[in-house]
């Protein structure tokens, strides 16, 4: 009997959104990129509840037919390209044909729209990929569409989703990143009921004060200056911030034809061109637009990747540096500026420079423990990647972590065969191949676990120093330590001011007790001071994991067997083990397969 079936389209979707829909800002990217490329000239984004209750979106775009309407929410449904050969002169934001589809297959979506040349519109109503209704209706030309109760049928996606605070942020800086590329377009954003963001019609410069120029983010166009380069290879403008007016906390965005990127190797470019003119932890502030021909660059072919590859970084990374010292130098008198001679500077080879990696291949449907209550009826046979070209990964980092949307029950670690690797990974066998655990990174997401409920419940284990330390401090150091000193005693450290300036340190939480505290204050102080979060909840999970990053097991510690089911044991238990409070990978697998391809 044959065994291998296709997926019902319902349960393909529902592992697609896994990819493409990770959490509402990924949603509210997809629609809004659709109002654009729809051609609006107003979009209207209606939020409720971080975007877990209610994600609107209203554009005065082309609209739709009855029959697109319907055709929008299949998979691979695209107006944006017909052939392969299209996807390298993409101008549109969306091409994939899978946006809606994903969306629809998680949350309970409903549209109407119109087209200017038809009478009447059509609604459509679509529950889990199940249309419930569609009908003609009265609306306006364009496009409305409400995304309701997102993952309401993915209960552990839910589940993981952070708090309206976090996720509310993760929407707003999705919406910067598209807002800031089509100052032409005026936006509104609206959450709860309050207008966050009103933008009008304007230039990019005039697009940028209206985003950040608010006293809480301390952007004023007046403390930027304007970068203007022309070069055969590319053009690139933008602005970037007078050296007296950085923060240490910047807002750095670069844009490539109309697109957000990341680009940490252009980025130290940026940083080299203000070399010697910042303070040490000073980050320079700067919105810059790349123009260049779609051929030169890799096409951003991952829904959710926003890393993008040029032909030739280094000539980039070189103009790029010219033009900020060029536009930096009309505005001070910086001494080191030298435009003839950029290649004196020390200048760092790409981070990623080509170096041909393993290919790795993933198997999605892979848990490394017992399924239980899985959200698939069924495991998808092993091969159903290839059904989907799209969704492949064509990114050259190999993708190991295992998919989080899976609920895991605990593995058996105290009988199956561990070992330490490295002085850095356990290694676990497992029936579909080997599991590799960063050790370090583990006992982090264990201690950030302890931390933040010592931090909740305000009573962590304190060891007494014997012999005091003194912290000394700056002033507004000294402020900062004021404001966290009731949670940094919850969390096990005894404090006590002891002069204007300093502090005595007389105890420490008792899982640090290795570890000199005076520098892992003062790491807890800059990580608190950078990344400036605003609620003491963000206080807290910044405390707690620069705490758990200081006192978890380093590399390099070897580990006997019962450290390591110890360790394990503890990990898996945590509600989120992949991944750190940060971000971080902690899991990664070696599939069985990939093993005996090698032999
Ligand atoms: P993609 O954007 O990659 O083509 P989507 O799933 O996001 O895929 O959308 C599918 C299709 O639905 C689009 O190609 C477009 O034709 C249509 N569509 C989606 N949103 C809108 C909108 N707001 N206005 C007009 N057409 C839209
Ligand atoms: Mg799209």
């Amino acid at each position: 009997m044959d065994i291998i079936h296709l997926l019902p389209d319902s349960v393909a979707n529902q592992i697609a959104a896994g990819e493409v829909i990770q959490r509402p800002a990924s949603c509210l990217k997809e629609l809004v990129e659709n109002s654009l490329d729809a051609g609006a000239t107003r979009v209207q984004v209606i939020v409720r509840d971080a975007g877990r209750t209610l994600l609107q979106v209203i554009d005065d775009g082309v609209g739709m037919s009855e029959m697109d309407a319907r055709l929008a929410f299949e998979r691979h449904a695209t107006s944006k390209i017909r052939e392969a050969q299209d996807l390298y002169s993409l101008r549109t934001m969306g091409f994939r044909g899978e946006a809606l589809a994903s969306i629809c297959a998680v949350a309970q979506v409903e549209m109407t729209t119109r087209r200017k040349e038809d009478e009447t519109g059509t609604l459509v109503e679509i529950h889990g990929s199940d249309v419930v209704r569609q009908e003609p209706c009265a609306c306006p030309v364009g496009t409305n569409i409400k995304v309701s109760n997102l993952f309401f049928n993915v209960p552990v996606r839910r589940k993981f989703l952070k708090t309206d605070q976090t996720e509310l942020r993760n929407l707003l800086n999705e919406f910067y990143h598209i807002v800031l590329v089509y100052p032409k377009v005026s936006f509104t954003f609206v959450h709860n009921d309050e207008i966050l963001l009103e933008l009008p019609v304007g230039t990019e410069k005039q697009r940028i004060e209206a985003v950040f120029g608010n006293p809480k983010k301390n952007v004023y166009t007046s403390a930027f200056v304007e970068v203007k380069t022309e070069t055969e290879m590319v053009g690139i403008r933008g602005f970037v911030i007078k050296p007296e007016n950085a923060t240490r906390k910047a807002e750095q965005y670069f844009f490539v034809n109309g697109r957000y990127m990341r680009h940490p190797y252009f980025q130290k470019a940026v940083q080299t061109a203000y070399s010697g003119m910042l303070t040490a932890d000073y980050q320079p502030s700067y919105f810059i637009y790349f123009d260049i021909d779609p051929q030169a660059i890799d096409v951003n072919i991952h829904p959710t990747k926003t890393e993008i590859k040029f032909a030739d970084e280094q000539t980039i990374f070189q103009i790029l540096m010219a033009s900020v010292r060029e536009a930096l130098g009309k505005f001070t008198l910086a001494p080191t500026i030298d435009f003839d001679a950029p290649n004196n500077l020390d200048i760092p080879l790409p981070a990623d420079a080509p170096v041909s990696r393993p290919q790795v291949t993933v198997d999605p449907g892979y848990n490394p423990f017992h399924t239980r209550g899985a959200i698939y009826p069924e495991r998808p046979p092993k091969n159903w990647e290839s059904l989907y070209d799209g969704l492949q990964n064509t990114s050259n980092r190999p993708q190991t972590d295992i998919p989080e949307s899976r609920e895991v029950e605990v593995p058996d670690v105290e009988h199956v065969p561990v070992w330490q690797y490295g002085g850095k990974y356990i290694l676990v066998a497992s029936e579909d191949g080997l599991l590799m655990i960063n050790q370090h990174r583990a006992h982090v997401a264990v201690l950030y676990a302890q931390f933040m409920e010592q931090l909740g419940i305000s009573q962590g284990a304190m060891q007494q120093l014997l012999f005091p330390e003194v912290l000394a401090l700056a002033q507004d150091e000294m402020v900062l330590v004021g404001q966290l000193l009731p949670d940094l005693k919850a969390i096990g450290f005894d404090l006590e001011q002891l002069s204007p300036d300093s502090y005595s340190i007389q105890g420490v939480p008792a899982q640090l007790a290795q570890q000199s505290p005076v520098p892992v204050l003062q790491h807890i102080l800059a990580q608190v001071r950078e990344r400036g979060p605003d609620t003491q909840r963000e206080w807290r999970e910044q405390i707690a994991l620069t705490l758990a990053q200081n006192a978890a097991i380093p590399y390099g510690k070897n580990l006997s067997e019962v450290e390591m089911r110890d360790l394990l044991a503890r990990l898996v238990a945590l509600p989120q083990y992949r991944r750190t409070a940060d971000g971080k990978i902690i899991v990664s697998l070696l599939t069985d397969e990939e093993i005996n391809k090698r032999f």
